[in-house]
C-alpha cells in the first residue's frame, strides 16, 4: 500500500520541480517510493508520516539542523516570546546585537557579524565581503559550500570538478560563463593542491574557503598550512562551520583544532530548526560589507536570532557537545560490533556526531537501500549518516542497535545469496549527495 506521504510527493513533483527545496530530503535518496516523505509532527527525535506512522529519527534529523531535538522546549520558548512581541517591526530587534556579542565572546578572534538566513547564502555574503575586502576575484576551496553561482562557477571548468566535494556530475547550468576560473577546489587534507592554486593564482586570490573537518580529521599540518597560504597570499581565510560548528564544542570546530579564520560562517545547528545563519569575522575585513551591497529585509526579523541565543546558551549551559560526542561513538562502536559479529564488511568514520557507515560490497547502495528499508520497518528513520541530538537518549540508541544486530545479519544473508535487489520493495537510492572529502 502507497502511504498518503509517497502519493503527496508524487503531486509535489508536478508542482515544485525536484519535489522538495533541499536535495538531502529528496526521498529518492533514502528509499524510493517507501520513504515517509513528510511528516505531520516531529519532537525531539521522535516524528509521526501524514499516515501517523511513528518513527525514531536516528538519521539526519533535520538534515543537521536539530542538534538539540525537533520542537526544543527552551528554543521554542524564545521564538514564542518573539513572536509575542513581534516577529518584525520598521525598527530593528535587539537581539540582533546581543547574538553578535555572544558570538565574538565564544569566537575571540572574531569582532564583527553579519546575518544571513541560510548556510549558502552566509557563504556568499562571506565571500562578497572577501572579494571587496581584497579586491581580487579568485576563490580556492575545499568542501560543500552551497549553491550559489561562486562555487557552482568550478564545475564551468571542469564538469567533474565538484564530484569530490559535493554532487558528482553536477551541472553549473545558468552560472554565467564569465566566471569560468574564479572558483578553484581543492580536497580537503591535500594541501599541495592548495600550493599548486596558490603557486599560479597566489596574488589574484581573495579567500580560501574550508570547512575545518570533515569525514575524517584533520591531517597534521594540514590546517596549518592553509592559514599560511592564505597569509602568505593576503587571501581571507574563510571558515565554514555549517555542518561541523556546534558538533563538538559550543562554537566552531576550528576553535579545537587551535585554527585562527579571518572569517567564520555558521547556519543550520546554530538555532535548531529556525532559519539563521551568520559570517563573523576580523573587524577589518568585515566593514568591507559597508564598501559593497548587502542587505536584504528578512534578515531582520526576531525569530532566528531568538533561537540562536536559545539554542547558543542551552548548548553551552547543558555541555551539548559532550552528549553528542558519547552518542555518536555509541553509535559508532555499536555498528562495529554488530557488523564484526556477523562479518558484514563496513567502512565506520566521521566525526562522533555526525558519524558515517558505509557497506563495502559491490552493491553497495542497494545494501544501504535495503539497510534503510529494513529499519524503516523496524519504526527507524536509519541511513547511511547518523546525526547526534540533545534529544537521543540511552533508550533510544540501545534500541536502535538492537534494530541493527538484527537487520545486519540479514545483509549478510542477501549477500551471500545475491538477493539483496530482490529483498527491496522499490528501486535502489539514487546517491548525488556525496561526501567524499
Ligand atoms: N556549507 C556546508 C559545510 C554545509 O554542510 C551546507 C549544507 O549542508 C551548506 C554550506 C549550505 O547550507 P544551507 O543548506 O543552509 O544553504
Amino acid at each position: 500500500m502507497t502511504g498518503k506521504g509517497q502519493l503527496l510527493y508524487k503531486k509535489a513533483k508536478s508542482r515544485i520541480p525536484g519535489g522538495t527545496q533541499l536535495l538531502s530530503k529528496r526521498p529518492e535518496l533514502h528509499l524510493p517510493e517507501q520513504w515517509p516523505s513528510y511528516y505531520s509532527r516531529a519532537k525531539g527525535v521522535d516524528v509521526w508520516d501524514l499516515d501517523g506512522n511513528h518513527y525514531v529519527d536516528m538519521s539526519f534529523n533535520g538534515v543537521g539542523a536539530s542538534i538539540l531535538g525537533a520542537g526544543d522546549p527552551d528554543v521554542d520558548a524564545a521564538v514564542k516570546a518573539a513572536i509575542d512581541n513581534g516577529s518584525m517591526s520598521t525598527l530593528n530587534c535587539p537581539e540582533e546585537v546581543e547574538l553578535a556579542e555572544l558570538l565574538c565572546e565564544l569566537h575571540p578572534w572574531a569582532e564583527m557579524v553579519r546575518y544571513a538566513r541560510g548556510g549558502g547564502e552566509a557563504l556568499a555574503v562571506a565571500v562578497r565581503i572577501a572579494r571587496a575586502f581584497t579586491g581580487r576575484d579568485l576563490i580556492a576551496f575545499s568542501g560543500y559550500h552551497g549553491w550559489h553561482d561562486w562555487y557552482l562557477a568550478a564545475n564551468l571548468a571542469e564538469e567533474s570538478a565538484l564530484d569530490g566535494h559535493l554532487l558528482p556530475g553536477l551541472e553549473p547550468k545558468g552560472v554565467p560563463r564569465g566566471l569560468l576560473g574564479t572558483s578553484m577546489p581543492f580536497r580537503y587534507n591535500h594541501i599541495e593542491e592548495l600550493e599548486t592554486i596558490v603557486a599560479e593564482h597566489g596574488s589574484a586570490l581573495a579567500a580560501i574557503v574550508i570547512e575545518p573537518v570533515r569525514r575524517n580529521d584533520p591531517a597534521p599540518g594540514y590546517l596549518e598550512g592553509v592559514r599560511n597560504y592564505a597569509d602568505r597570499t593576503g587571501a581571507v581565510l574563510i571558515v565554514d562551520e555549517v555542518s561541523a560548528g556546534f558538533r563538538m564544542n559550543t562554537g566552531g570546530a576550528h576553535l579545537l583544532y587551535g585554527l585562527t579564520p579571518d572569517m567564520a560562517v555558521f547556519a543550520k545547528s546554530m538555532s535548531n530548526g529556525y532559519p539563521m545563519a551568520a559570517v563573523i569575522g576580523k573587524a577589518g575585513i568585515m566593514e568591507a560589507a559597508q564598501s559593497t551591497f548587502i542587505s536584504s529585509t528578512y534578515w531582520t526579523e526576531r525569530i532566528g536570532p531568538s533561537a540562536a541565543i536559545a539554542t547558543i546558551l542551552k548548548h553551552r549551559r547543558e555541555d551539548v557537545a559532550n552528549h553528542l560526542i558519547d552518542t555518536g561513538k555509541s553509535i559508532q562502536e555499536g555498528w562495529r560490533q554488530a557488523a564484526d559479529s556477523v562479518g558484514l564488511k563496513v567502512d565506520i568514520g566521521g566525526i562522533p556526531p555526525v558519524s558515517h557507515i558505509a557497506f563495502q560490497y559491490e552493491e553497495s547502495q542497494a545494501l544501504s537501500t535495503l539497510f534503510t528499508q529494513l529499519m524503516l520497518e523496524r519504526g527507524f528513520l536509519a541511513a547511511k549518516a547518523f546525526y547526534a541530538t540533545y534529544a537521543h537518549t540511552g533508550n533510544h540508541v540501545d534500541s536502535y542497535l538492537s534494530a541493527v544486530r538484527e537487520v545486519f545479519p540479514i545483509l549478510v544473508q542477501t549477500v551471500d545469496e545475491g538477493s539483496v535487489a530482490a529483498r527491496l520493495k522499490g528501486p535502489v537510492a539514487h546517491t548525488g549527495f556525496h561526501r567524499l572529502t
